[in-house]
């Protein structure tokens, strides 16, 4: 099979200075991207500044890739997409990658924990997209990346405010995806999980030593090519595996046994186990599928009451 390159794409890769972010940045410039190696360089906590995107970036150069740095935080999303720009005169992938933690059970959890992680992970990832989706739309190609977590698809203790900007990066990948649809542009998530200072004190550590982030960068990458034509899915991966994660919705109940009934909260109650039984749940692929359903819905209603 012929190699999958990025000659003449520029790929922007937030948090690229360490974790998995340097392992897209590696994998892409290794096929011939140009890429704007993102770090601020703060703690696992979001505090503070460090350098070390330039590490990063001396790996792509020694190995012959081409890599500018870029220092600023997502929450200045525009200048990073502007360094691509400077530098390389256009952008073609980015990858919402830069993320922070500030885990604590809920009633210990500050305003300032909820607000920062959802400025890096949820506004961060809206300014990098805003500001590169001009772009995207005039050349009517782009290929974005989210970065989700098992613990916003499933919710994790400690995590309210991460769990809760994870999942809310879901939903911006599905809406975006239908904007973007027209215009070749593909939005897509990825839920990896991998060794990585943000996991240290999590994982076990003989899977830790196995979860290596190189194992979810082609993953990435194949999303991120311009071949991939899937758009709106979110894709779990980690040791070298992936699958795709999406909601479905029980077939539910009429809340009531006659038509004539009126839906009280005990009849709720009595019909609560077919409501969450989830045998025959289905996908619901495209929101027009809720609408036609709910009109289905309003004529056995209308024909009931
Ligand atoms: P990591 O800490 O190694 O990488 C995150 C990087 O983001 C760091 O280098 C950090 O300096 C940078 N960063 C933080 N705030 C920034 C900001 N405001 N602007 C720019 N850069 C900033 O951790 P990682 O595990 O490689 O995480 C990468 C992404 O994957 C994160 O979004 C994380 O939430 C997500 N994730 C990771 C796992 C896992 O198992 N490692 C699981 C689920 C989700």
């Amino acid at each position: 099979m012929d190699l999958l390159r990025f000659d003449g794409r520029v790929a922007v890769i937030t948090g690229a200075g360490g974790g998995l972010g340097k392992e897209y940045a590696l994998l892409l410039a290794a096929r011939g991207a140009k890429v704007v190696v993102n770090d601020l360089g703060s703690a696992r906590d979001g505090v503070g500044k460090s350098n070390f995107a330039d590490t990063v970036v001396k790996e792509i150069r020694d190995k012959g890739g081409v890599a500018v740095a870029d220092y600023n935080s997502v929450v200045n999303g525009e200048k990073i997409i502007k360094t691509a720009i400077d530098n390389f005169g256009r952008i073609d992938i980015l990858i919402n990658n830069a993320g922070i933690l500030r885990d604590k059970s809920f009633l210990k959890l500050s305003e300032q924990d909820w607000d920062l992680v959802h400025a890096v992970h949820l506004k961060g990832a809206y300014k990098t997209t805003h500001a590169a989706w001009e772009y995207f739309r005039k050349q009517n190609y782009g290929r974005i990346i989210m970065t989700s977590s098992n613990a916003g698809i499933y919710g994790n203790f400690g995590q309210t405010n991460y769990s809760a900007a994870k999942l809310g990066l879901v939903g911006f990948c599905y809406a975006l995806a239908l904007e973007g649809a027209k215009y070749n542009i593909k939005v897509n998530t990825i839920v990896p999980t991998a060794a990585s200072r943000l996991t240290e004190d999590i994982l076990p550590p003989d899977m830790f030593q196995a979860m290596k982030p190189d194992l979810i960068a082609p993953v990435v990458a194949y999303m991120s090519h311009e071949s991939f034509d899937g758009t709106g899915h979110v894709i779990d991966s980690t040791l070298g595996y992936a699958s795709k994660v999406h909601f479905v919705k029980s077939v539910g109940t009429p809340l009531k046994k006659k038509p004539s009934d009126p839906v009280t909260i005990e009849s709720v109650k009595d019909f609560w186990p077919k409501v969450v039984d989830m045998n025959g749940a289905k996908h619901i692929d495209k929101i027009a599928e809720v609408s036609m359903d709910l009109a289905d819905r309003l004529q056995v209603f209308e024909n009931r009451a």
